[in-house]
């Protein structure tokens, strides 16, 4: 018999997401500013109540996440029955497009949109559809003219990865008003954390029925290797997200390190004023190098070359001093590198030899 075995549409039109990468061959003082992880790690009482979790690994956990759930919803001042707990946010997202996404439906996020937004549109079936940024800015009227009666679902993370650049409160405001009455606007928080004293949107999705969030603890938590993230919006959206969570799909150590976390906001406030302090360091070293970036509001920059070619001869010129750092052509800015915010000597260490790139040293 000749077998016909196929995937569903789509998938192969998936290509295989490339992380960050971490090694170098030769080179043992490698710095990796590729993922955007938190150069000071996880908080202490994270770590403590990972380490305790360890001596409960026989038990299956909680499948309602009540605890993380409540300590969310204190820390942010939210019903705790509209929050839902994933995989990090990663798993939200895959959530939200499998739940109101299929074939014939159209998901929209912008041309140097996180690249999570395609690959869970197509395993859903639905066709991905980007729009233009306004000089590597979220276009709300370029989002507005994109939506048709099939646009089911509009992705923008505010700040965006890999740009750094971030829109207002009545921008986003303007872009939930606008959109036709199936769609849902997804509000990726994910470098919320490092806005100081911005909510990700809350305030606004609580005065609307088509916005839901998502944020991560990958990223200003500092537990990126132990994928955790939440999502929060209305309670007939999270109802629905929750009919398609795998009940288990936290285990205990993830669920209490994650409220370990949320409950130890001087870590978050601590890695928020280094990363100020040294973004703004990084930024301004880079200029004096003739390296321009956009104003960045998460924890990257991104660096802007004359070309393609420029920025790829300086990866490789930083890759053989140990920095390893992103190339961000698949984000359709092949003449940038993104360069996560490290601690202060990975930003001397980097600056320093962006200099000697530009001044024409030997690879
Ligand atoms: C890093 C990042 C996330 C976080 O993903 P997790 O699955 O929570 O680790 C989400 N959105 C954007 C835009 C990101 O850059």
């Amino acid at each position: 018999m000749t077998q016909t075995i196929t995937p569903q549409p789509g998938i192969l039109e998936i290509a295989l997401y490339q992380g960050g990468q971490s090694k170098v061959e030769g080179v043992t003082d490698v710095v990796k500013l590729s993922s955007n992880e938190n150069p000071y790690g996880a908080g202490e009482a994270a770590i403590d109540a990972f380490r305790r979790a360890s001596y409960e690994l026989h038990r299956y956990p909680n499948t309602d996440h009540t605890s993380l759930r409540e300590a969310i919803a204190a820390q942010h001042g939210l019903d705790a029955a509209r929050v839902i707990c994933g995989v990090g946010s990663d798993e939200i997202i895959h959530f939200l497009c499998q739940a109101y996404a299929g074939p014939g439906d159209e998901v929209l996020f912008t041309e140097h949109g996180f690249g999570m937004y395609r690959i869970a549109a197509l395993a859903a079936g639905a066709t991905p559809v980007e729009v233009r940024e306004r000089e590597r800015v979220t276009d709300v009227d370029a989002l507005l003219a994109g939506c048709t009666e099939n646009t089911k679902l509009v992705f923008i993370a505010n700040p965006n990865n890999p740009t750094g650049t971030m829109i207002g409160g009545n921008e986003v405001a303007r872009l939930a008003d606008g959109l036709p009455a199936q769609a849902i606007l997804v509000l990726d928080g994910a470098y919320a954390e490092y806005v100081e004293g911005f909510d990700g949107g809350l305030a606004l999705l609580e005065q609307r029925e088509n916005i839901v969030m998502t944020r991560t603890f990958s990223k200003a938590y500092g537990l990126g290797g132990l994928r955790i993230g939440w999502g929060y919006g209305p309670k007939a959206i999270i109802d629905v997200l929750n009919r398609i969570r795998g009940p288990f799909n936290l285990s205990n150590a993830q669920l209490a390190a994650a409220e370990a976390a949320v409950k130890d906001q001087a870590h978050v406030n601590r890695s928020r004023t280094e990363n100020t302090r040294m973004r703004a360091w990084l930024a301004e070293a880079l200029a004096e190098h003739g390296v321009p970036s956009d104003t960045s509001c998460a924890n990257f920059i991104l660096a802007r070359f004359a070309s393609p070619e420029e920025a790829e001869a300086c990866d490789t010129f930083l890759k053989r001093r140990g920095l390893i750092v992103r190339l961000v052509a698949s984000y359709k800015l092949p003449h940038c590198l993104r360069i996560t915010v490290g601690d202060e000597s990975s930003c001397r260490r980097v600056a320093h030899a962006i200099g000697q790139f530009k001044a024409g040293a030997e690879a």
